[in-house]
This record gives structure tokens, sequence and C-alpha cells, in this order.
């Protein structure tokens, strides 16, 4: 089995700021522990920019344009109260989104089984025109749309697991029914969004909120009786994880207690979807995770288990 991981050093120059938790050590700590030997076996590329030809199928040209216009010759602008972009932001943003694409790219010709997308900014609160929630581009949506308009796909299966509800996925997905959107998310938590009654057009959206303080066994729960029977209705053609790793018990922005072996599970329930619907065809994109330690020790975990070890 290939394992592709896909990552690119400018993804550490979207400078946030000294105290935000979205911050380029995040991506430090997990190219470094991708770094050992254990991983000796990974394909490696580094992500292209994405182009405006593969933005605009999820984002409008007058949204791409204002974002980059935003993006400052030095010092920081807001976007939002938590969104924010520096000089090296563009080209971070552009690298991102392009690295799901390579990893469609990848995969769809046959030349790998699954592939681990790092880059950063994070993508999963970003909204057709509305950036939010530390992110700018959405980058799953531009990697789902580039598959359906390259490799011609017609159903494409997100599986979101941030502690966060991915709104901005769930905004682009919910009225294309050849688009699946399953969150596991903390109740409450930003941006309050993702209830059950969100089920989209073709009840193609599939929110499983779980309280705060919620262990490993009301996530599994969830992916057991829910989100994993909804997803194999859907019959996928390519399954991507947005793999948040921010609903560990250690990291700072949520209350739920997920340990590594749940991220550990569930990316075997999601391997198990996609050997049965499409020939093992999975895309893990990083989202969120914000404690250092256990960030790199989910994505160990997480990318072993992808490479079948
Ligand atoms: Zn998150």
């Amino acid at each position: 089995m290939a394992t592709l991981y896909v990552t690119h050093h400018a993804c550490i120059d979207h400078d946030t700021g000294d105290f935000h938790p979205e911050c380029g050590d995040r991506l430090r700590a997990v190219q470094r522990i991708l770094e050992a030997e254990d991983f000796m076996l990974l394909h490696r590329q580094d992500a292209p920019a994405v182009t405006d030809e593969q933005l605009l199928r999820v984002h409008p040209r007058d949204y791409i344009d204002r974002i980059f216009r935003t993006i400052p010759e030095d010092g920081h602008r807001h976007l939002d109260g938590d969104t924010l972009v520096s000089p090296g932001s563009g080209e971070a943003a552009r690298r991102s989104a392009g690295g799901v694409v390579v990893a469609v790219d990848a995969i769809l010709r046959g030349e790998v089984n699954n592939a681990f997308v790092a880059g950063r900014p994070p993508g999963h609160h970003a909204e057709t025109a509305r950036a939010m929630g530390f992110c700018l581009f959405n980058n799953v949506a531009v990697g789902a749309q580039h598959a359906r308009a390259v490799y011609g796909l017609e159903r494409i299966a997100v599986f979101d697991w941030d502690v966060h509800h991915g709104n901005g996925t769930q905004d682009i997905f919910q009225a294309d029914p050849g688009l699946f959107y399953a969150s596991t998310h903390e109740a409450g938590n930003y941006p309050n969004t993702g209830f059950p009654q969100e089920r989209g057009v073709a009840d193609n959206i599939v929110n499983c909120p779980l309280q705060p303080g919620a262990t490993g066994d009301a996530f599994r729960a969830a992916v057991d009786q829910t989100i994993e029977p909804a997803m194999r209705a859907f019959r996928p053609q390519l399954v991507i994880i947005s793999a948040g790793f921010d609903g560990h018990a250690h990291d700072p922005l949520s209350h739920m207690r997920l340990q590594v072996a749940d991220f550990v599970w569930a990316t075997q329930r999601m391997m198990a979807v996609a050997d049965d619907c499409c020939e093992g065809r999975l895309i893990s994109v990083l989202e969120g995770g914000y404690d250092l330690p256990s960030l790199a020790g989910c994505v160990h975990a997480h990318v072993r288990t992808l490479m079948g070890v």
C-alpha cells in the first residue's frame, strides 16, 4: 500500500502573530514527526500552488480577488476576529489548497492508494464567499471539485472529525447531491452550527454533535450508528477526511476527550469504507489540532494507519 505525504514549507510562513493557536509551529511539529524513520516508505511531494481555475470551482472571482488584495506587505490584517493574514499568507493558502489537488491527481492516476495533506491555513470554515475560523479557502472542497471536473467523479464524501463543525464545507456541499458531508463536533463550540436537522438537499449532510466532555465511546457510536452507514449508502468514489485533531483530550480549544486510539479507529473505519466503495481511494487533509505534542502523536498514528502498518 502506497501512501503519499504532501506539504510545503511556505505554509509555515502564514504568520498569525505571537499568540495565535493556529501557528506555524503546528506544521513544524507535523513535518518533524513525519521525518522519522517510521515514515521512510512514504511517497513525498511538495504541494503546488493552486491555480485560479481550480479555486474558481468553489469560490467566486470577487472573493478570491478580495482575499489576495487583503494580504499586506508587512504586518497583519484581519479578515474577522480570529482570521488574519500576513505577507506569506497568499502563497501558503495557494499551497494548502494545491496540496489537496495534487493528492487527487496522484490517487486518481493510480500512483498511490491514499494520501495525507498537511498544509495551513486550514479550510473547513471557509464558506463559498466568507473567510472565517482561521480559514481562507476551502481546501477539501477545491480537491473534491477538481476530482469531479478533471476525472469525472460523481460522488465524493467528506468525513470531518475536527472538533469544530465545518460550516464552510457544509455551505459549499449542501445544495449538491453529488457531494456528501458528515461531521462529528462539540456542541456549542465554534462556530455553533452543525445541528442534526441540517441535512442538505438529498440527506447529503449528516451532523452528529457531541456533548462537551464526550469521550471516544460517544465519538465511535456516532460513526458506527450514523456516519458510516450514511456514507456507505452514498457509495462514494473518493473519501476525504477533514482531519482535525483538536478533539484530543489535551487540546486547548475543546472540551472533548478523544485519545490517539480513537483517531486510529476512525481512520481504519474510513479506510474500510474506501476499500469497499472506491478501491481504497482516501485523502486525509489536516484541519485543526492545537496542542503540539498531541497533534504530533495523532498525526504519527494516523499516517502509520494510512500506510497499513
Ligand atoms: Zn477545529
